[in-house]
């Protein structure tokens, strides 16, 4: 069903990238957040080492590959300024959905299967509802939720290990749908079926880090 295994019934989105068209802000918003602090930063230090992660985790990560081990308040203070500028950004530039997304939402819900969003945003409430994607989601585990039950990010399984348990199903019986490198990694370490979604060229990336299939777009499965 839907270009699914049999036996599935719940399914576990990711939003900026797979959903909507944010990450192409966040990227742009890290970009200029870290090249104001000094470190020029790549397309690939984005894949590599931020997109997906909690801010904090991304934050880190990348400075750590430039061998800079920042204090607790100085990610804090490099990741405010990031936020400020995806939120400036997503106000003047607007959200745009996927129309392929929409169109698998919609056969989702028609067909009964669960649907929840497993993001790593602060603003994922925000987007879902100036997109109306909010419609179709039944559960939402986002940044707020992650902190609130003190969960580990992605690559840690344990935000969608959250969303699958919200929805009421085991591993074995939900998709996770992720684009980041970091998200297919928790897909598979949390044992779910894992869709890689490749809007950026790295198919090749997203199954090594444990995508099941790659799609460009989720209108392919229906
Ligand atoms: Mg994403």
């Amino acid at each position: 069903m839907l270009g699914l295994p049999g036996g599935i019934t719940a399914l576990l989105f990711d939003l900026d990238g797979v959903l909507t068209d944010t990450a192409a802000v966040h990227a742009k918003a890290w970009k200029k957040t870290f090249e104001d602090e000094g470190y020029p930063f790549a397309k690939a230090d984005y894949d590599t080492y931020v997109d997906g992660k909690p801010r904090e985790d991304g934050i880190r990560d990348f400075l750590a590959s430039r061998d800079v081990h920042p204090s607790a308040d100085e990610i804090k203070r490099i990741g405010d300024i990031k936020n400020a500028l995806v939120q400036h950004l997503i106000r003047t530039d607007g959200v745009e959905a996927f129309a392929g997304s929409i169109r698998y939402l919609e056969a989702a819900t028609e067909a009964g299967l669960r649907r929840a969003l497993v993001s790593s945003s602060h603003n994922a409430a925000e987007v879902l509802r100036v997109t109306g994607i909010d419609r179709f989601i039944e559960e939402r585990v986002d940044g707020a939720v992650r902190e609130s039950l003190g969960l580990k990010g992605k690559p840690a399984p344990d935000t969608f290990l959250e969303g699958a348990k919200l929805l009421g199903v085991t591993p074995e019986h939900a998709v996770v749908f992720e684009d980041a490198l970091s998200g297919v990694a928790a897909g598979r370490a949390g044992g779910f079926y894992t869709v890689g979604v490749d809007r950026v060229g790295q198919r090749e990336a997203l199954k090594a880090h444990g995508a099941d299939i790659v799609v460009d777009d989720l209108g392919e499965l229906l």
